[in-house]
């Protein structure tokens, strides 16, 4: 069994496993069924794949992204591993000669789309290849109660009926203990190893703001971080993808949209530059992502509130896969909240109507709250975890200043009132500003005793207080964003209740300046990973592959450091194993070697 570690470090470049993956390769190995959930970056893939190399058969893998498929068979062939992918964008041809090569036994690793399993066809020639086991990857798509069902993943039970001796190994990054026990269940898993990760991504910076006016300036501020490098944007539609691509493009921030009502050619072409590190943001809607092997992803930023938590988790778990650290943001407004909620009410009645309610509920608590969001995420999956104490916006600000906004508080419910509650938060504040305008005159608002009452202090902050006011629920907003006053409101008016918030929301987002700059350990250490990044590059497109396929940022940083002279060093660097050695080793020492000559 110690062949497991050669191979290890061999094949992968690693001198030891990382958490759980030694207990997956185990099972699997033993011939038993596994469900795994590990969160993403957690090194999920070399969890079947080791253990590919140490049978004697065929692995197949179901996956329900060609893309996906497409770039784990260029990162295996990165490591000298025979894979291939089956799929209804190849033509018979090719696919013909995929079925040669498996039949001859070259063959490792083969990807297929879960649809396949409809074909009787495909059934016969499953049947006449040595399969080791079955891996379901995303296997959340299976499950109802999750957040990504799809039709074709549910005829998956049909693997159990048709090779009931062959086991099966389910994986995925997010379940709360619902979606497992449907998993378990739809795939008729039968006594199976049950592997559960902890949730925590330690290398992931989260953060949650409250979006200031349009949040294009607190966006800016996070970005200039990041110079050079790469993340993802994600809108809730697609003309705001589109607009904030354009917006950051104008700001000299090579940036792409991408969203479902694009090209298929377009979208390909951007998801290429981005993966080849030539364009360092992409916008996009929740199309962008899933599956995305990119390893180098520093940044993920929501400018909405997204769907809900499992959709959250999983696309900042995007960010940072090769466990150097990366950071997000979220940010969101209590109209976010609103926005969803009439967007669910135009479903028809039924419990998943009423599941989308409360997963929107969790998600609008998760984004105001004041509790280590590492640990709230970690309680939303049915785990548990300490304060991370340094990984999380509430964990580092725990002072944050609270500042009384009682009167102010009643100014504004008493303004929606007297105007009738029927308004939505713009033209209420108009009248607290006391604007004239047409509209405002036509309904005779500049006779009421709240009209300019509020003139001595800027919109941004009446806007906030409304933020705040439907935040606790004292107001509701209704069709055409019109604003009520919920009987929260109507007590804190009776018994004039004390309301608070946080001081830094009432600040306007200072014009932004690109003063600050990245989060690299020396600027030395900075200058020899960009020599380093610069071949990589080189290499990467002689090559036809992705940058990060030849080495990831994780390998580069610590070759940077330890700057290797020869092989058996070269050798030590986490992810270099014999044959990407024999591959790019001779170019990357000559630079080490002339790289240390020059500090010499
Ligand atoms: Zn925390």
């Amino acid at each position: 069994m110690n062949k497991k570690y050669d191979v290890l470090k061999s094949v992968f470049g690693h001198a030891s496993f990382r958490a759980f993956q030694e207990e997956a390769v185990d099972a699997i190995v033993a011939g038993h069924d596994v469900m795994m959930i590990l969160p993403t970056g957690a090194g999920k893939s070399l969890c079947y794949q080791l253990p590919s190399l140490l049978m004697e058969g065929v692995t197949v893998v179901i996956s329900p992204l060609l893309a996906l498929m497409h770039d784990q068979i260029t990162a295996l062939s990165a490591f000298g591993i025979e894979a291939a992918m089956i799929s209804s964008m190849q033509t018979p041809e090719e696919i013909r000669t995929v079925i040669q090569r498996t039949k001859e036994s070259n063959l490792k690793l083969l990807y297929v789309a879960p649809e396949r399993l409809k074909s009787g066809e495909f059934i016969h020639f499953l049947n006449t290849i040595p399969i080791d086991f079955f891996v379901v990857d995303e296997a959340h798509c299976v499950s109802e109660w999750g957040h990504e069902f799809r039709e074709d993943y549910r005829q998956l039970y049909r693997l159990r009926e048709l090779f009931p001796s062959v086991p099966i190994a389910a994986f995925t990054a997010t379940a709360t203990h619902t979606v497992e026990q449907d998993i378990l269940a739809q795939l008729r898993l039968s006594n199976p190893v049950l592997i559960r990760a902890k949730v925590r991504r330690d290398n992931l910076q989260i953060n949650a703001l409250h979006r200031k006016g349009n949040g294009r300036e607190q966006l800016l501020e996070f970005l200039s971080k990041y110079e050079n490098e790469c993340g993802i944007v994600y809108t809730f539609t697609r003309k705001e993808a589109e607009s904030i691509a354009e917006f950051l493009s104008a700001k000299k921030i090579p940036a792409q949209a991408y969203h479902a009502g694009l090209p298929t050619q377009q979208k390909n072409e951007t998801y290429r530059a981005f993966l080849n590190d030539e364009i360092r943001v992409v916008v996009a809607t929740v199309a962008f992502g899933m599956g995305i092997d990119k390893s180098n992803i520093r940044f993920v930023i929501h400018t909405t509130l997204p769907k809900t938590i499992e959709n959250y988790y999983q696309e900042i778990g995007r960010a940072g896969r090769d466990g150097l650290d990366a950071s997000t943001l979220l940010l969101f407004s209590a109209s976010d909240d609103s926005d969803r909620k009439r967007m669910i009410d135009t479903q028809s009645e039924s419990a998943y109507k009423q599941l989308a309610f409360d997963k929107l509920e969790s998600t609008s608590r998760f984004a105001s709250s004041q509790i280590c969001r590492h640990q709230l995420i970690a309680q939303y999956f049915d785990d548990s975890s300490d304060a991370c104490t340094t990984q999380c916006d509430n964990c580092l600000d725990t002072d944050k200043k609270n500042v009384d906004i009682t009167q102010d508080a009643l100014k504004l419910l008493s303004c929606v009132y007297r105007s009738g509650q029927r308004f939505g938060l713009h033209y209420v504040v108009d009248i607290l500003l006391g604007v004239t305008n047409d509209k405002i005159e036509q309904n005779q608002h500049t006779a009421l005793s709240v009209y300019a009452i509020g003139k001595d202090k800027s919109r941004h902050y009446w806007l906030t207080i409304g933020d705040r006011l439907l935040e606790l629920k004292a107001l509701r907003q209704g069709d055409f964003r019109v604003l009520a006053l919920d009987e929260y409101g109507l007590e804190i008016i009776k018994k004039q209740l004390p309301l608070t918030i946080r001081e830094e929301r009432l600040q306007e987002q200072k014009r932004h300046s690109s003063t600050s700059k990245t989060i690299h350990a020396s600027d030395e250490n900075h200058a020899i990973f960009e020599r380093l990044r610069g071949l990589r590059s080189a290499i990467a497109k002689e090559n036809s592959v992705p940058p990060y396929v030849v080495f990831s940022d994780k390998t580069l940083q610590e070759m940077a450091e330890k700057l290797p002279q020869n092989k058996s060093e070269m050798l030590q660097v986490g992810g270099i194993g014999d044959v990407k050695f024999d591959r790019y080793g001779a170019e990357f020492l000559a630079l080490c070697g002339s790289i240390k000559e020059q500090a010499l």
